[in-house]
């Protein structure tokens, strides 16, 4: 193939802003308006306007998704020695909150069929920990859980549930979308997600009054007083007007990125997903993933670590499945339930590249690679 884009890099996962330059309209009008800072109309409109996206009765603009799930488990009532059940498969932005509220992460194994949090390991960790105050369900790559299986477990036990909806804005699960059926739930814009703000995160929750308290926590926690007067810990975890105005451009455009995205998948399905030892991540009948990054395990000659080494010599991203909580040098001290799914996933597992940006050209590259190992 000689292209001349041949050799230009594929990304995993890249900023992609609109063409029509939604975006950018969004942020001359905070200029223009001098509501570079604080907060201002651009905040609100995105509160508001993702809140209706999703179906969630109020939503809170933050400066992170690792933030809104920080401030969810404290709306939550997570504090010092209280445990909270967290997937180990997952980015450690999951765990890392339940830690800074001085809580104790017990870590969930995952199973094949979702490659999200097993309800049966779930139901056995709320049989060794029925103290638990909080769970957190996550939608890897943006498959969903199973959500009615984990709500009636967690129901069941009366226990509040946090859904880290990071990399699975615009997913539907049997119709309703990820991120909404907990108490809480929490989306990210950090750059390689589905849709981005440059760096930005919104939690979402149907209970007004205590994205209220969120919002209250985010700005300093500064009392209704004349004087600056503090009776709670504050943080500056607020998003800016300039961040929430580029999202609201991406949102016009969230539906176009998740075609894409669903386009990628199935191209590279088509084309590898036949081949020997080669899986692609589970795609259920109630699930409509938004395909954040198409995801497959290797179980046959060729390893991973192969693929992974002959796409990068091509200049093209690629990288394992999350490394295991439990299996991390920071977090191996707490408690794990479960068998070896996530660590089977992990061993097996790569993303491919999933930018939206990529061309047909760019898939076949990246094919035609990955067929050769099949070929030799
Ligand atoms: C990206 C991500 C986060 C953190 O979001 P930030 O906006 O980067 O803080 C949390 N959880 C998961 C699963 C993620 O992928």
């Amino acid at each position: 193939m000689e292209t001349t884009k041949a050799n230009e890099r594929i990304f995993l996962a890249s900023p992609h802003m609109s063409d029509e330059g939604y975006e950018l309209q969004y942020v001359q009008e905070a200029f223009d308006t001098n509501w570079i800072a604080p907060l201002g109309k651009n905040v609100n409109e995105f509160e508001k306007e993702l809140a209706n996206k999703v179906g969630s009765k109020s939503a809170a603009a933050l400066s992170s998704g690792t933030g809104a799930i920080h401030l969810a488990l404290r709306a939550a009532g997570v504090g010092e020695g209280d445990i909270v059940f967290c997937p180990t498969l997952t980015f450690s932005a999951t765990a890392n909150p339940i830690i800074y509220q001085n809580a104790t992460p017990v870590f969930i194994d995952s199973n094949y069929e979702t490659w999200n949090m097993c309800p049966k390991a779930l139901e056995q960790a709320f049989e060794k920990y029925p103290e638990v105050k909080a769970v957190i369900v996550v939608h890897l790559y943006g498959l969903s859980a199973d959500m009615d299986k984990v709500m009636e477990v967690c129901k069941k036990h009366n226990v509040v549930v946090i859904e880290d909806a990071a990399e699975s804005l615009g997913g539907y699960y049997k119709g309703q979308q990820t991120g909404t059926f907990g108490d809480y739930g929490i989306f990210s814009f950090n750059g390689n997600k589905i849709i981005t703000t440059s760096g930005g995160g919104m939690l979402v929750s149907n209970n007004e009054e205590r994205i209220a308290k969120v919002r209250f926590w985010a700005t300093q926690s500064r009392d209704q007083a004349r004087h600056y007067q503090h009776s709670e810990l504050g943080f500056n975890y607020r998003m800016s007007n300039v961040v929430a105005g580029i999202g609201r451009g991406q949102l016009k455009v969230l539906e176009e990125r998740v075609e894409k995205k669903k386009y990628i998948f199935e191209y590279y399905k088509r084309e590898l997903g036949e081949l020997e030892g080669v899986k692609f991540m589970p795609v259920n009948e109630w699930d409509e993933p938004n395909f954040w990054l198409s995801s497959m395990t290797l179980s046959g000659k060729v390893t991973p670590i192969e693929v992974m080494e002959a796409l990068e010599k091509e200049n093209i991203e690629s990288r394992p499945i999350w490394k295991p909580m439990h299996m991390q040098p920071f977090f191996e001290k707490y408690d794990f339930v479960g068998s070896d799914v996530s660590e089977k996933l992990f061993e097996k597992g790569v993303c491919l590249p999933s930018d939206t940006k990529m061309t047909d050209e760019d898939l076949a590259r990246v094919v035609e690679i990955i067929k050769g190992f099949w070929l030799s």
